[in-house]
């Protein structure tokens, strides 16, 4: 850890959280009671899946948007607008195509205010120390990727910020840039070259976080949440085959594959077209993959308990390639997760050693006992006389629970889901979901608890 004299308090948050309004006039809270400190001397790194809220939270510390509830502090001081201390780094440096290299960099010291003599000085020590010597003339086009990014960081660092914020900075780079440039950025950190106290990088990539960090923050999902944070006291630089490294990977793929979503299980509720689901019952979160790859990932873990985060290495699958996957998989009971290995339930057995049709039936019997929204349709279907169901009315109650794109996806995946199980039929030109008149009789299944009474 670079060691300062003292440690201060950079960026607090206090309970914050952030919810967004519908075009329904329905809200959806994507974060809830953050509490965050970040301090002088520290490189955090925020961890989680996509659609945790890291873009988010982080553009809040930035001052880029406001939360909803919650105080923000910025060197104990209430934070309106822009943080005056921060600048920000994205994925794709965003850089103005028709301004060179050189005027790119100086933008931001002229959105400060910064005088011509000054800007011309800064910028051109920027460049020089992140290594874009002779390029200032260029314009991006003429750049590689990497390159571009590091016009990106040379423009976030020559206001000189107090906070360096980055949002995945690395992740659209090629294996070997990337990982030049953090240990370029890295170098450039604690040997002091740049006046930044503090740096926060939102990633979701576990080795980078392990690389950089002195402290990792794992968030997670509905809503974003601190699920870890914990320091990270091995000395830099680090040595990705150590055991220590892997054994500190091996701690947060934990944290991240461990269930978070599937505690509560789905509450009965009476259906009925009229009848308003109340607001506390919760949706899960289907992840949106397919039935296939599901059976994919139950052929790979056959006859062994396997540790999720050497199976990801083994198949060369990023956490957020492999997580959705084991997250259905795990909705549905077919795997059981234990700190990080998974292994086959005896259902998820029975489906591997079935034919097609019982390997049909198996998961039409998981969606009906453990998935609300599949069950729910299924209910809303046998209620109705024409056994028709007109997808808009799913989505106008599902948009009470996420955006309308995202309700979008969970319809979608719930009609995948249980077309492939057969439970109902989808009319693609009608954008209706139906019943064929074959399918087999209600007494077969399991009992839907949610019957159709009220219609
Ligand atoms: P991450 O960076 O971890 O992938 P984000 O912070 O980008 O997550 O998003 C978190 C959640 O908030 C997502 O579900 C996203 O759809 C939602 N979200 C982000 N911005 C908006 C917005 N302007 N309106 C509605 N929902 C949003
Ligand atoms: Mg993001």
């Amino acid at each position: 850890m670079k060691t300062k004299a003292a440690v201060e308090s950079l960026s607090k948050l206090i309970s914050v959280g952030k919810s967004y309004q519908q075009p329904n006039g329905q809200t959806i809270t994507i974060m809830e009671n953050i509490n965050l400190e970040l301090r002088t001397g520290e490189i955090v790194a925020l961890l989680g899946p996509s659609g945790s809220g890291k873009s988010t939270l982080m553009r809040i510390i930035a001052g880029l948007i406001a939360p909803s509830n919650g105080e923000v502090l910025y060197r104990d001081r209430p934070m309106v607008g822009l943080n005056p201390g921060a600048a920000i780094v994205f994925q794709n440096s965003a850089l103005y195509p028709w301004l060179t290299v050189f005027e790119n960099v100086e933008l931001g010291l002229k959105a400060i205010g910064e005088g011509p003599k000054s800007r011309r000085r800064k910028a051109l020590r920027m460049i020089d120390i992140i290594g874009l010597d002779g390029f200032e003339n260029a314009y991006p086009k003429e750049l590689s990727g990497g390159m571009r990014q590091r016009v990106g960081f040379a423009r976030a660092l020559a206001v000189e910020p107090e906070l360096l914020c980055m949002d995945e900075p690395f992740s659209a780079l090629d294996v070997l840039t990337a990982e030049n440039l953090r240990f370029e950025l890295l170098d450039l950190w604690l040997e002091d070259k740049i006046p930044t106290q503090s740096i926060l990088i939102v990633t979701h990539n576990i080795e980078e976080a392990v690389i950089l960090a002195d402290r990792i923050i794992v968030l997670g999902r509905n809503p974003g949440r601190i699920r870890a944070d914990f320091p990270m006291t091995l000395p830099h630089y680090r040595d990705r085959k150590h055991p220590a490294f892997q054994a500190i990977v091996d701690r947060v793929y934990k944290i991240l594959t461990n269930p978070d979503l599937d505690e509560a299980e789905p509450e009965p509720v009476a259906i009925g077209q009229s009848a308003p689901e109340p607001q506390t019952v919760k949706y899960q979160n289907l992840p949106h993959v397919r039935i296939g790859s599901v059976a994919g990932l139950l052929e790979l873990i056959e006859n062994r308990k396997e540790d999720l985060y050497r199976l990801g290495q083994e198949l060369q699958l990023e956490i957020d390639d492999i997580l959705p996957i084991v997250e259905a998989a795990k909705l549905m009971h077919l795997v059981a997760l234990d700190e990080g290995d998974i292994s086959l339930t005896p259902i998820g057995q029975a489906f591997l050693e079935g034919d097609i049709d019982e390997r049909k039936n198996t998961i039409g019997e998981q969606l009906l006992k453990h998935i609300r929204l599949v069950k729910q349709i299924r209910a809303l279907l046998t209620a109705k006389q024409n056994q028709r169901l007109a997808e808009a009315l799913v989505l106008d109650i599902l948009e009470r629970h996420f955006t309308p794109q995202e309700a979008n996806r969970q319809l979608n995946t719930a009609i995948d889901w249980g077309r492939y199980a057969e439970l109902y039929s989808y009319d693609d030109p009608a954008g209706e979901i139906f019943l064929e008149s074959h399918v087999p009789e209600e007494q077969d299944e399991e009992p839907v608890d949610a019957e159709p009474t009220a219609v």
